[in-house]
């Protein structure tokens, strides 16, 4: 269905596996303007297709792979594609984000989506050129069984015989972990992974190893000219502030762990502290110094945050801040190799690294406690190799830690320790010291996740440093930060390239008398962002911090100042809730464990835990949802998803 917007490549195919047939999923520019790419676009495509009934590991569980108007524009950061389906670890809808070369390419190949529906017979891998779709055999190609990398080099061999000649293309794999429909397997493109929640069972239960993607269509902008000399400018933006443009190229996210430590933030021996003795021997300071060799980057990326490290005389990727706190201070290793290796381990395995060094910690926990005699003990992360290869083939006690802390511990008990939300284990930020954190691992659209929480933790201590322990505005802020999150991730940019909301002086001068007068103000500022909220469209204009919205525009077409693209968000979170209500979702489900909303971190300080209920209660008003956490009609009106 042909647009009149640039950006978009005008067409969404619907494959479905069952019967090897593909057709074009009918997309208008309505939809365009309503459900802006990506995540949001992904979600309205479910709406129409979940009733409630489905299961996530069954044919029936449709997945969405959707780009952004800006993927392949030229616009910084802006090479992400997004995967949305049913999650295999919350049952609920779940998105993942991803860098890599698929979604370029996707586009390249005349696609704006993939719908895919139905399971593959056999096991399979799929090719796509310029919309042509192709099945093969994943077993007899030699692809099934291999992890991420072989599986991938493999496809490539079979392209090159294929086409005669190496041509540039995206593709997407599974690894082992997919295969063995461990719950929280992701999905991998280049060295980058769509990681969280269990995607990667998902497309291992439709039997689907990887797609390849290719083609030769040319992504146009609206303004090229205005695009051109805009994205120059956001590039430089981005060179110029503090955390994209210097603290991210030196330490990438790992860079966070020194600060996290400094705030009682770093998670640590399964969430019962937030400060690791041996920090300095993990952090980012010393990965830069002693593992680091070289920063890789996506495709159009200034920032470049993933770090290239040395294993066994091959350059691997490295950690990312939430695999190096969890997989040091969460499960007490001070061993920095250690660490890199069962990263790389798990990456090539093709799993989560947050939810399975989550469940680890659990395992270790629990066994201490003598709930579950699994052997894992904290302090003793050597074996974990081993234990890693385990969960991936579901073999010994691998097969139980294949399913996650939440159903661990109902099986065995221990679920007040079970560091997890709606079945999503949480990052490595202590929530505890970053109450507003807390608030967005609980209510999250996914379960435990920073990011889809609205990322809080950067305003409670790690950017700024808004009183941490109060709940005062962190409903609105959350709300904010939420819809402003998914917008841009809609569009197609890394989230990272939102950095820029913050102006680089209150980066710079922590101290400085602006930086001290935003921290003192912000707790009293709720009722002006709950304006906001609810009237976004006053803020009809560019705005400097969010120079995505000018990208939008010049890329589109189509008008999008912050109020717009504030709705857009609101109008994409709201969805994905509106669509989990039918598998029972309400405020029930938006909890942490009683660890971190009962116990305090420090016993001298009834501050530090999570005021979990009052939060929710004003998140929910912010949102227009009722008590229960059920968007009101009047709220699905508002947002025009009725
Ligand atoms: S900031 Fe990092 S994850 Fe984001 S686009 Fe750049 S390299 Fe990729």
């Amino acid at each position: 269905m042909a647009t009149s917007y640039s950006g978009y490549m005008g067409k969404v195919l619907e494959l479905d596996l069952t019967t090897r047939t593909a057709k074009e999923y009918p997309w208008t520019d309505e939809d365009r303007r309503l459900y802006i790419g990506g995540k949001i676009m992904a979600a309205k495509i479910l709406d129409g297709m979940l009733t409630g009934h489905e299961d996530a590991l069954s044919a029936e569980n449709p997945v969405v792979i959707s780009t952004g108007p800006l993927t392949g524009t030229g616009a910084p950061c802006s090479s992400r594609f997004n995967i949305s389906a049913l999650s295999p670890q919350t049952g609920i809808v779940a998105s993942s984000n991803c860098g890599g070369t698929f979604g370029y390419h996707l586009k390249k190949a005349g696609l704006d989506a993939l719908v895919i529906r139905g399971a593959c017979e056999t096991r399979s891998w799929i090719s796509i050129e310029n919309g042509e779709v192709e099945f093969h055999d994943a077993e007899a190609d030699g692809v099934w069984g291999l992890r991420v990398t072989p599986a991938q080099e493999r496809i490539e061999e079979l392209l090159v015989q294929k086409w005669g000649a190496r041509r540039a293309f995206g593709q997407l794999v599974i690894g082992p972990a997919g295969e063995n429909l461990v719950l929280y397997a992701g999905v991998t493109s280049d060295e980058r992974a769509a990681g969280r929640t269990g995607l990667g069972a998902v497309l291992g239960f439709k039997n689907v190893k990887g797609i390849a993607v290719f083609g030769n269509h040319e992504i146009t902008v609206a303004d090229p000219v205005r695009n051109a000399a805009w994205n120059k400018r956001f590039f430089k933006t981005l060179r110029e502030h503090p955390l994209t443009g210097k603290q991210m190229p030196r330490m990438g996210t790992p860079g966070l762990v020194s600060p996290m430590q400094m705030r009682g933030m770093l998670a640590t021996r399964n969430f019962s502290a937030g400060r690791f003795d041996a920090f300095d021997k993990v952090s980012g300071e010393t990965l830069a110094e002693e593992a680091n060799v070289a920063n890789r980057g996506c495709v159009s990326c200034p920032i470049r945050c993933s770090r290239t490290v040395e294993l066994d005389g091959q350059l691997v990727k490295g950690p990312e801040l939430e695999t190096l706190g969890l997989l040091s201070a969460n499960i007490e290793n001070d061993d920095l190799n250690v660490v890199l290796r069962l990263n790389h381990a798990l990456n090539e395995l093709g799993m989560d690294t947050i939810s399975c060094a989550g469940t680890l910690a659990w395992a270790m926990e629990a066994n201490e406690r003598g709930l579950w005699e699994c052997g894992l003990s904290f302090g003793s992360a050597q074996e974990l190799e081993g234990i890693i290869e385990d969960i991936a083939y579901r073999r010994g006690i691998g097969a139980d830690l294949a399913d996650g802390s939440k159903r661990l511990a109902r099986k065995y008990g221990g679920e007040e320790f079970a560091i997890q939300s709606k079945g999503l284990e949480l990052s490595a930020y202590e929530p505890r010291r970053a109450v507003g954190m807390g608030l967005g691992y609980a209510v999250s659209n996914r379960g435990g996740c920073h990011l889809n929480g609205g990322y809080l933790v950067i305003m409670e201590g790690l950017g700024l440093f808004c009183d941490p322990q109060t709940p005062k505005a962190k409903a609105d802020m959350t709300m904010m930060f939420q819809d402003l999150m998914e917008a841009t991730a809609a569009a197609g940019q890394c989230l990272f390239s939102t950095y820029v909301f913050f102006p680089s002086m209150l980066i710079t001068r922590p101290r400085g008398l602006v930086t001290t007068v935003v921290n003192k103000a912000a707790p009293h500022v709720g009722w002006a962002l709950r304006a906001i909220n609810k009237f976004p469209r006053a803020v009809h204009m560019h705005m400097p911090i969010l120079p995505h919205t000018r990208s939008f525009e010049y890329a589109t077409g189509m008008k999008m100042k912050m109020g717009d693209f504030m709705r857009s968000g609101e109008r994409g979170y709201t969805l994905e809730r509106y669509i989990s209500q039918r598998f029972g979702i309400s405020a029930k489900d938006d909890t942490l464990p009683k660890r971190l909303t009962d116990t305090p971190q420090d016993p001298a300080d009834p501050t530090t835990k999570v005021p979990l209920d009052e939060l929710k209660q004003t998140y929910y008003e912010a949102r227009g949802w009722t008590p229960d956490g059920r968007p009101k009609v009047s709220t699905l009106q508002k947002l025009k998803i009725v």
